[in-house]
């Protein structure tokens, strides 16, 4: 195996630069600094893309540019770690190659989860099962909605139960952004997306005198 020179590999790594500012910083997609080994990863991984996309690099080649470059680096680079750093390596049994063009599908997820929403693969499942219309109100993604001034619908990811956590599937259905704002964490959902319970004391301030006595006079049952 020939390792390509560091004139090819500091190609590369400009490459790399360009595409992650074109494709991947918006996802949040880390870039390692020039002198570092992931660096020497990456412009391997792309070098090979270059000539021939579906080529995958063995590990050891990779550790073998790292240590030419460092010699003290280890004999086994993890380059499935850039991973981590959202670049979507893929590959099996320690070769590797590199789509440069989107963010790896884990750390899409990942990123997603942290926020407390569902990836947009999986939302674009749910969306599709629901007939890309708001699960409370049916109102159609994209079209414009009269009730609003003419807005165009945006579907959102609205929670069932607003207690439990929003990167589960089941705890997630499309709600346009009219029906999210409104109800805000005041109500929970069935899965069809119809209003169950009240989650919050809100609607009850809001209701009337009566109500309210009738809430109180079964809660004092319940609770004395
Ligand atoms: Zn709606």
């Amino acid at each position: 195996m020939k390792i390509p020179t560091q004139k090819q590999l500091d190609k590369a790594y400009r490459e790399a630069v360009a595409v992650h500012k074109k494709y991947l910083a918006r996802h949040g997609v880390k870039l390692p600094g020039e002198t570092t080994h992931k660096a020497t990863w990456l412009a391997m991984l792309m070098h090979y893309h270059a000539k021939d996309r579906n080529h995958q690099v063995h590990k050891d080649e990779i550790s073998g540019a790292v240590r030419r470059r460092h010699p003290q680096a280890g004999h086994d680079q993890q380059v499935r770690h850039l991973k981590r750093d959202g670049w979507n390596v893929i590959g099996s049994r320690g070769s590797h190659r590199l789509d440069p063009y989107r963010p790896s599908p884990q750390f899409v997820n990942e990123q997603a989860r942290k926020r407390g929403r569902l990836g947009a693969d999986s939302f674009e499942k749910l969306k599709k099962a629901f007939g890309y219309s708001c699960a409370t109100c049916g109102a159609a993604e994209g079209k414009p909605d009269v009730r609003y001034g003419g807005d165009d619908i945006v579907l959102q990811q609205g929670h069932q139960n607003p207690a439990k956590p929003g990167d589960d599937l089941n705890n997630i259905i499309p709600q346009c952004q009219f029906c999210n704002r409104s109800y805000k964490s005041d109500f929970t959902f069935d899965n069809k997306g119809r209003v169950r319970a009240v989650a919050a004391v809100g609607p009850v301030r809001r209701a009337g005198k009566e109500v309210q006595r009738a809430i109180f006079e079964w809660l004092k049952g319940e609770f004395s």
